[in-house]
């Protein structure tokens, strides 16, 4: 699920823009994106004891460095050499940040010579804190605010510039899949995000959904990889991470072998195939029936659903017989489950409408009555284009 700029851009860019500035070289030897036991071979293999490694694993993915120069862990000489090398650490930066009047902020995060996106929602996306704070029978009143304000935010991560799926509501299919991006990549938007708002991962509740630009099952290995690194060295557990899915059904199958993974959201959006063809042309190869039955070979933990999102488009998906469609397709899935209302954002060359708010709260009473977890997503965010499926604008031009 994804994110474009509006014509005012101008009055929401907060700061990092400069109309002159060049765009950042693409690194060519990047440490951010290895692994600890990479940094460890790297380092061998300049003659350097295993530590040496995890002292670079320590301060890129902890300490959140992003020059050579800020390791202080490592004498002065080791990085030069490491430098000499032709290493550097090459993690994405942010390039421009919009800011909305939600708090919501959208940034454009330098990947090579292009953009991608990813946004920032203090307080978080409802739906996934809903569900995490379920996970961990948390009370989110216990968290005392951050110094900015916030008890917890949710980053919303791209994994694919662009895409190929070609959702019909979705401002990023307009863009076609440009290139995946790499491991380093997508976990990279992450530690710039906690760099920028100073997150303390020990005190601070930060949720990750991947659902910013792409199909992450389209890039599975380098999603997964990004999802080891965020897990293993930055240290965002598993359950604060939720992924989602057009409905991939070879990568479903996959993602239920994961002995560690987030959590998983299915982008159904419609009550039935033939509505869902219509809107979700990926709906032909995998219909419905075929992503529950892989939805279905996935061991749940304990407490944990499948999230069902549903972006509802006034007339086509919105109508009272489409949520009692939506109850038996759930009731027959037999599957833990929560449904996620997502009233569609409008986008710039789209020919849908947003859904009235009592077709939304009605769709929402109709699957409550039938005792299903329903959930009404909060448009964050919208004002900047940072909201679902309107995130396109990659490069900066
Ligand atoms: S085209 Fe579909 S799968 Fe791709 S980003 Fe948009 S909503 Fe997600």
């Amino acid at each position: 699920m994804a994110a474009a700029l509006p014509q005012s851009d101008a009055l929401v860019l907060i700061d990092g823009y400069s109309p002159t500035a060049p765009a950042a070289s693409r690194s060519h030897n990047p440490l951010f994106g290895l692994t600890r036991e990479a940094l460890i071979a790297a380092m061998a293999e300049m003659g350097e004891k295993p530590y040496r490694g995890r002292q670079l694993a320590d301060a890129l993915y902890r300490q959140r460095v992003s020059h050579l120069d800020e390791i202080t862990t490592l004498p002065k000489a080791l990085r030069d050499r490491i430098a000499e090398a032709g290493w550097e650490v090459g993690r994405p930066s942010i390039a421009e940040t919009f800011r909305s009047i939600d708090g919501t902020e959208r940034y454009l995060i330098q990947t090579g010579f292009q953009t991608v996106e990813t946004v920032w929602m203090p307080e978080g996306d409802d739906s996934a804190e809903e569900s995490a704070e379920a996970d961990e029978g948390n009370a989110e009143g216990k968290l005392p605010p951050t110094a900015s304000g916030w008890k917890r935010a949710t980053i919303c991560v791209s994994s694919q510039i662009g895409c190929a799926v070609n959702c019909q509501f979705c401002l990023t299919a307009k863009l076609g899949l440009q290139r995946n991006l790499t491991p380093g990549e997508i976990a990279g938007q992450v530690v710039a995000v906690l760099e920028r708002h100073k997150v303390e991962l020990n005190k601070n509740r930060v949720n990750l959904v991947f659902m910013g630009m792409g199909e992450p099952f389209l890039n599975y290995d380098a999603f997964m990889a990004a999802v080891r690194l965020l897990i293993d060295e930055v240290g965002i557990a598993a359950p604060r991470m939720t992924v989602s899915t057009s409905g991939i059904v070879p990568g479903i199958l996959r993602f239920a072998q994961e002995p560690v993974r987030p959590k998983l959201a299915i982008s159904l959006n419609a009550p039935n195939d033939q509505v869902r063809e219509s809107i979700m042309p990926v709906n032909r190869k995998w219909n419905i029936a075929a992503v529950l039955d892989s939805v279905r070979t996935i061991p749940f933990r304990p407490r944990e659903k499948v999230t069902f999102e549903y972006v509802m488009l006034s007339g086509v998906t919105d109508q009272p017989e489409h949520a009692a469609e939506v109850v038996r397709l759930i009731r027959r899935a037999n599957l833990p489950a929560m449904v996620n209302l997502i009233a569609w954002n409008p986008g710039p060359g789209i020919a849908f409408s947003s859904p009235a708010q009592g077709a939304v709260l009605s769709f929402q009473q109709t699957l409550l009555a039938a005792g299903i977890q329903a959930y009404i997503r909060r448009p964050r965010g919208r004002d900047i284009y940072a909201a679902c499926g309107q995130l396109k604008r990659t490069t900066a031009s």
